[in-house]
């Protein structure tokens, strides 16, 4: 009976792909492992087992599958639901999550780059095939389709898999960080001399071959050979930084005195720590960890809406041991980061090495061990980590705590699947029967009105940790003080001046916050006007000048600073507008000697750079951090006193439909930075519009009213939580089939869903790296069928591909835009 095997490719294709196994492999493969299979005229992939059938699909060519990778599956049944549940309800298809969910490592494809393992060395006499990969690769590395050319062979990827479990050959990332197995050679007495007369008879042996005996002597100190309960491996480094003849080794090994192994040696740094118990909780605390725990017995859901500084953190501490305690695994997603390091080190204090951390500024090879170490069930218990790590293969999660709830950034946009890491976060818990805890001082409308409708539960916790008061929000007015002349250098209040001034005299810290990086957001001509902008996107360049660049902050896009005005050619060009750059440059200048860092995007490229100005300014060697959103959330200083939000207005007048909720976090949560400890904080907020009911409701910390606010807003304007959107963005390199795709998909769609849509409009950028885009929006009724909708969606989105006027354009769809 022949087996077929249904594969899920990493490909944005529909479906899945059906292979024949052959005969010989047959009973090796499992639903999860992966095999290689041929695509295309002469690609090869690694797919993903997704079933094993008997039948076979009709009138389709099958071709066979070339290997299989895996001993046992590297993807739990239990996942791939989980995939299934993505791809549908985000509108992609599962090999795109397949891509996203994966690390790379483990994803071989024909355009995979392997390159050799400088430091590596055979123990084995090396076959010849293995051999002559080396030499293929010894000048330079190749991919995995060159060398199926270079070595003749049809398919080179399960040779190139055998080799690197070996050690010998890496995959290539583009950060070039090479991949690298880190297995370690070990060195231990064959069995028959474990015993004391064996091994006092082999001494006698070695009488003659000094060196031998040396290296036995050796060998017998490191390993505490004599005391029983506390001997250790030992590795062929330690072996021969003690100075041994590795002569001697190598003839020992071939008498079989000693013989060889390897160990994978876990590649995430163990720093080495001391295991602290978690702190007591206040009385407050406890009463909040205690509804948390009651309301957990009714609800699948619960919102901890606790004000900034109140010891969410601390609390997410003690749910955690208790997980543990049940033997069940913790996922904890933070939306950023940025975030982590703080985090880590205190879950690290507690959990040690139960503790695993899991975002994409590790390298590939870190994310693999993760992975596996999850898969074998070994150490990691806790997971900290980023919106990707709703795909680790968990094995018993019982609890997922998704801190800073309302961070936009949990959202994935580019590329699909386009997820939101805290809902899909939701539906994977409950797959595995799991409690999810959403914290937040500023909770998102969606979140906060399920908590107050009794879907979730909702625990709040309005004081800080030992009753330090909020911090005293004070506003700015910039019209008047620019009526009156008194903005200090164009940019700073006299009010922001003045607390910054007091705060340095005390010692104290200072954050000041602006939310766009680079010296300023455009430059423009005095003479005429004209203001540079991007070739490919439909956005003005930001001037850097650090680099005396201008930059486009979608695309990259970067060109040295015309000396003329590229319209009128008179050199009045002048920055306009303020970014962190311009901030940091001025307040140095207007206080001498202070140390004054900045950190953002720019600066934040490298995770030491990050870490290292965030250890700067915990420990005070820094006196004025200047910072975007980064700087915004979850830190935790003790030192910071004064908080300075210099552009209110910027926020308040962002073209969304979110743009009041937005502001009122951000602002909440920078203000929340002061004051944390000790003495009760101070924030000055800048804005021409001192009466805004958003800042009036910062000013108060009024989340209710903010809640209230808006929520009559969204009903009134069918938005979030009354309604669900879908936005469907058309986008091509041309204009013209762009308009015309756009207007007959909204024709379509208009036929099927009435009112419920609008559009095509242009979105706030119309064009991206040289595509035009259009949007068209569609509002569904929360108890309409979303099922429904989608189904006729995808039917008239396939309906406008096919005409022929749109060959050129392609459509996304996002549902549950951010
Ligand atoms: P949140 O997460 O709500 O912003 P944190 O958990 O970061 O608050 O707590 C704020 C500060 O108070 C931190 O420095 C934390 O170490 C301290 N803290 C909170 N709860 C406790 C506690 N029970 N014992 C000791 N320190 C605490
Ligand atoms: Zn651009």
């Amino acid at each position: 009976m022949t087996t077929y095997i249904e594969t899920i490719l990493p490909l944005p294709l529909g479906g899945t792909f059906t292979y024949i196994l052959p005969e010989e492999m047959a009973g090796e493969v499992k639903v999860g492992m992966r095999v290689i299979v041929p695509f295309g005229r002469s690609k090869f992939y690694t797919a993903l087992v997704y079933g094993v059938r008997f039948t076979p699909p009709e009138n389709v060519e099958l071709k066979e599958v070339i290997g299989v990778l895996d001993a046992s599956p590297i993807v739990r049944p239990q996942q791939i639901k989980f995939w299934e549940w993505i791809a549908s309800y985000y509108q992609c298809t599962l090999g795109e999550v397949f891509k996203a969910a994966v690390p790379s490592g483990l994803k071989l494809e024909s355009e995979t780059t392997i390159s050799l393992v400088e430091d590596f060395e055979a123990e084995a006499p090396l076959k010849e095939r293995e051999q002559l990969l080396l030499d293929c690769l010894s000048a330079k590395e190749h991919t995995v389709a060159e060398l199926n050319k270079l070595m003749g062979m049809k398919n080179v990827l399960p040779l190139v898999k055998r080799m690197m479990d070996m050690g010998a050959v890496s995959v290539s990332e583009e950060l070039k960080a090479k991949y690298k197995p880190k297995m370690e050679t070990y060195v231990r007495l064959s069995p028959e001399y474990m015993e004391e007369a064996k091994l006092s008879a082999l001494f006698d042996a070695l009488e003659r071959a000094k060196k031998q005996s040396e290296l036995l002597m050796i060998y017998i100190q490191l390993s505490c050979f004599m005391q029983p309960q506390r001997r250790k491996e030992v590795s062929k480094k330690a072996l021969l930084d003690a100075k041994v003849s590795p002569a001697a080794l190598t003839a020992m090994v071939e008498k079989g005195i000693f013989e060889l192994y390897k160990k994978d040696v876990d590649r995430i740094e163990e720093a080495p720590y001391e295991s602290a118990l978690t702190h007591p909780l206040s009385d407050v605390q406890q009463r909040a960890y205690e509804e948390i725990k009651e309301s957990f017995t009714s609800k699948d859901v619960v919102l901890l809406h606790g004000v900034t500084s109140s010891g969410k953190t601390e609390i997410y501490i003690h749910l955690i041991e208790e997980t543990l305690k049940l033997g069940r695994q913790v996922l904890f997603l933070l939306p950023e980061i940025a975030l982590t390091t703080q985090i880590t080190n205190r879950l690290r204090r507690v959990f040690g090495n139960q503790l695993g951390v899991y975002h994409s500024k590790f390298t590939d090879n870190e994310r693999v061990e993760i992975w596996k170490n999850l898969l074998e069930d070994k150490s990691y218990k806790v997971i900290l980590g980023v919106r990707s790590s709703v795909f680790l293969p968990f094995k018993n999660l019982g609890l997922v705590i998704v801190d800073e709830e309302h961070e936009n950034t949990y959202k994935q946009f580019d590329p699909a699947p386009r997820y939101h890491a805290r809902n899909a976060a939701i539906v994977l818990a409950k797959m595995s029967e799991a409690k999810v805890l959403l914290g937040s001082a500023t909770p998102s409308l969606e979140s906060y009105e399920c908590a107050r409708s009794g879907k979730f539960g909702l625990v709040e916790l309005m004081t800080r940790y030992e009753g330090i008061e909020l911090p005293d929000v004070m506003v700015a007015d910039v019209k008047e003080a620019r009526r009156k002349k008194e903005m200090v250098r164009g940019v700073f209040s006299p009010m922001l001046i003045e607390q910054v001034r007091k705060a340095l005299e005390r010692k104290e810290q200072v954050i000041l916050f602006q939310n766009r990086r680079g010296f300023s957001p455009f430059m423009m001509c005095r003479t005429c006007g004209c203001v540079p902008r991007c070739q490919n996107c439909d956005i003005s360049l930001t001037y850097h000048k650090s680099t005396h660049q201008l930059v486009c902050h979608y695309c990259g896009y970067t060109m040295n600073v015309p000396t003329l005005c590229p319209a009128c050619e008179t050199p009045e060009l002048e920055p306009r507008g303020f970014g962190t750059e311009k901030i940091e440059e001025e307040i140095a200048e207007i206080f001498p000697g202070v140390r004054v860092v900045r950190l953002d995007l720019d600066v934040a490229k490298s995770r030491k750079n990050y870490e290292k100005i965030i250890h700067d300014f915990e420990e005070g060697a820094i006196d004025i951090l200047v910072g975007t959103q980064i700087i915004s959330k979850g830190l935790d200083f003790e030192r910071v006193r004064v908080v300075g939000i210099l552009d209110a207005d910027s926020l308040l007048n962002y073209p969304d439909f979110r743009a009041f909720e937005r502001a009122y976090q951000m602002m909440a949560q920078v203000s929340g930075r002061a004051g944390r400890k000790n003495n009760r904080g101070i924030v000055v907020i800048q804005t021409s519009e001192p009466d805004h009911p958003v800042i009036r409701q910062v000013r108060n910390n009024d989340y209710t009213s903010m809640f209230n606010v808006q929520m009559n807003d969204r009903a009134a304007f069918k938005y979030p939580p009354y309604y669900r959107l879908i936005y469907i963005y058309i986008k091509g390199k041309e204009y013209a089939p762009v308009y015309s795709a756009a207007n007959y998909l909204a024709t379509l769609m208009r036929q099927s869903f009435g009112d419920r849509v609008y559009g095509p409009d242009k979105p706030v950028v119309a064009r991206i790296q040289n595509l035009y885009i259009l949007k068209v929006m569609l509002k569904v009724e929360l108890r309409a069928s979303v099922e429904k909708a989608k189904a006729v969606l995808r039917e008239l989105t396939n309906l406008t591909l096919a005409h022929p006027a749109h060959k050129s354009v392609y459509i996304q769809v996002d549902v549950d835009p951010m």
